[in-house]
């Protein structure tokens, strides 16, 4: 009977090499026992046998080796010589420690090929590894591709975010090494006026006070551009962008406050209202200089632009709608918590109207109007003694019979200034393909009255007499005229409530704009 030593954990094929390497090759002249080899045969050997040294063992071996392949473990059996001496023979004793799964060892060396039929037991490994049936070797390949990926992005947001700061960082030295006093880091990040207005409360109600102080202190006056009663208009730049300051008298106080106040409402911001930027008073004591700062409008107003310029239908149409409609946005209350209160302007005239450089107007002066509060039902006249502009009037201002606890008598009041402002504009458009067609440029009640009318002379024209401007019969021909003339009649009536609403006007000259875009194409 063989003697049999078995083990499982016998140094795996390393150890067994070891072993091997002093098993000797046939013809040795020491010899013991002859063994059947396979798998570890050393390199004389001869049928398949090898010959140990005396003491030696032969042995078999069995491992369990895995097959991709397949997904399934395999028994490979190998039997070879282990010489005498240390571990290779103590490998046969593998059986007193414990048990390892998948391979084992047996050991003879009573008879000459005594190992050929030791089969020698193991402890089946547990089942494979299910098979994807796909290489295995593809999700290592995506892990290293996301986590590379991922590597990359988040070194691209790192490199980002460090370019950023250190842009702005300059910036912010820049700007204080340029002018220490002057330097605000809102404005020191900041673009264009544009850009600056966009970032700020999104309320439509203007740029952080400490912001409109210092783009103030940084303005640079270029020339005058205009003077009206309370003030005079210059161009002037900031950062190399051209915008308007208005300077107020000294006296004026009361108005720039006004005016201020209302370009601040939440919400007033609108395309046809010209856009606040900012404002500010100076001066010490005695002398004190108020300014107000907006958008810049090379056209001017459009009483200079009317003298100007001679309109055809679609121009004057975008003017008319355009005015029609920054006045709509005035009157409307927007409801809400962070709502926008109904505007009267009071002073609706073409030299308060600008023509911006896409032929659209912009409203503006503002130092007259009145808010109305609709939750206390309360009209916030304004403090200061200003009263508009006599030509302007409407009847019922003209002979004082306008109710002033009711805010809709000022929004009727504006549509008859606005009627003689269409009046103005349609007189210098021209029909057919003759621009000598339109009139010249006229003041409302420039055959009734000389160039400073008194009250009592307005008075006398338009509630006495009861004139209102004349009506070339040319308008007749022209669709836009025509409805225009239509317009201004039921704008400037005598009875103020019969008169039309500013988002009544615009409704009706966006359908005459709708309707020439359609004949057009
Ligand atoms: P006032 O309150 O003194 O009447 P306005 O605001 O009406 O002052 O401005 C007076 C004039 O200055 C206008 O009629 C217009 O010619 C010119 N003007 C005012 N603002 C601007 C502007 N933003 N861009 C170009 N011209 C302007
Ligand atoms: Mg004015």
């Amino acid at each position: 009977m063989a003697a049999m030593v078995g083990s499982s954990d016998w140094g795996g094929k390393a150890g067994l090499l070891l072993g091997l390497s002093v098993v000797l090759g046939q013809g040795d002249s020491v010899s013991g026992v002859v063994c059947y080899c396979d798998g570890h045969c050393p390199d004389n050997a001869e049928n398949g046998t090898c010959i140990g040294q005396i003491g030696s063992q032969c042995f078999s071996a069995v491992e369990e080796v895995y097959i991709r392949e397949t997904n399934t473990f395999e028994a490979e059996r190998t039997y070879g010589c282990l010489p005498p001496d240390e571990q290779g023979f103590m490998q046969c004793k593998g059986h007193l420690v414990p048990h390892r799964q998948g391979k084992s060892i047996l050991c003879c060396n009573n008879t000459d090929l005594c190992n050929k039929h030791l089969n020698p037991n193991y402890i089946v490994r547990s089942t494979p590894r299910p098979s994807l049936g796909y290489d295995d070797t593809i999700p290592t390949i995506a892990l290293i591709v996301s986590i590379t990926v991922c590597l990359i992005v988040f070194l691209l947001i790192v490199t980002f975010v460090y370019l950023r700061f250190k842009r702005r960082e300059d910036r912010r030295r820049l700007c204080l090494m340029q002018n220490t006093h002057n330097c605000d880091p809102y404005l020191a990040n900041s673009g264009t006026l544009q850009e600056l207005i966009d970032q700020s409360s999104g309320s439509g109600s203007g740029l952080p006070l400490l912001v409109q102080r210092t783009i103030a202190k940084q303005i640079q006056m270029v020339q005058s551009i205009g003077k009206g009663r309370y003030g005079e208009v210059w161009l002037a730049r900031w950062r190399g962008e051209k915008v308007a300051v208005k300077v107020f008298f000294t006296t004026e106080e009361a108005s720039w406050f006004r005016e201020t106040e209302i370009y601040q409402t939440v919400l007033m911001r609108h395309e046809n209202i010209l856009g606040f930027i900012a404002a500010d008073i100076k001066g010490t004591g005695s002398w004190t200089q108020m300014l107000l700062i907006t958008d810049y409008h090379e056209n001017g107003s459009l009483h200079d632009y009317l003298q100007t310029h001679v309109l055809d239908t679609s121009s004057l149409l975008s003017l008319a709608l355009s005015a029609a409609s920054g006045v709509a946005h005035l009157h409307t209350e927007i409801f809400g918590t962070r709502g926008k209160p109904a505007i009267s302007h009071r002073d609706i005239k073409s030299k308060n109207i600008l023509v911006k450089r896409n032929g659209q107007c912009a409203i503006a002066d503002f130092g007259l109007a009145v808010r109305y509060i609709s939750e206390s039902n309360e009209i916030d006249i304004a403090p200061n003694t200003r009263v508009g502009t006599r030509r302007y009037m409407a009847p019922e201002v003209l002979d004082e019979s306008l109710n002033t606890t009711a805010f809709e008598s000022f929004k009727m009041a504006d549509m008859y200034s606005l009627g003689l402002v269409f009046w103005e504009m349609c007189r210098r458009c021209a029909t057919g393909d003759k621009l000598s067609t339109a009139e010249d440029y006229q003041l409302p009640y420039f055959d009734c009255v000389h160039s400073d009318p008194s009250f009592e002379d307005m008075h006398e024209v338009v509630c006495i007499k009861r004139i209102r401007p004349q009506i070339p019969t040319r308008w007749q021909s022209e669709e836009v005229l025509r409805t225009l003339a239509k317009v201004m009649q039921e704008c400037w009536h005598p009875n103020p409530v019969v008169r039309l609403t500013a988002l009544r006007v615009k409704k009706t000259l966006c359908k005459l704009d709708a309707d020439s875009t359609v004949k057009i194409v």
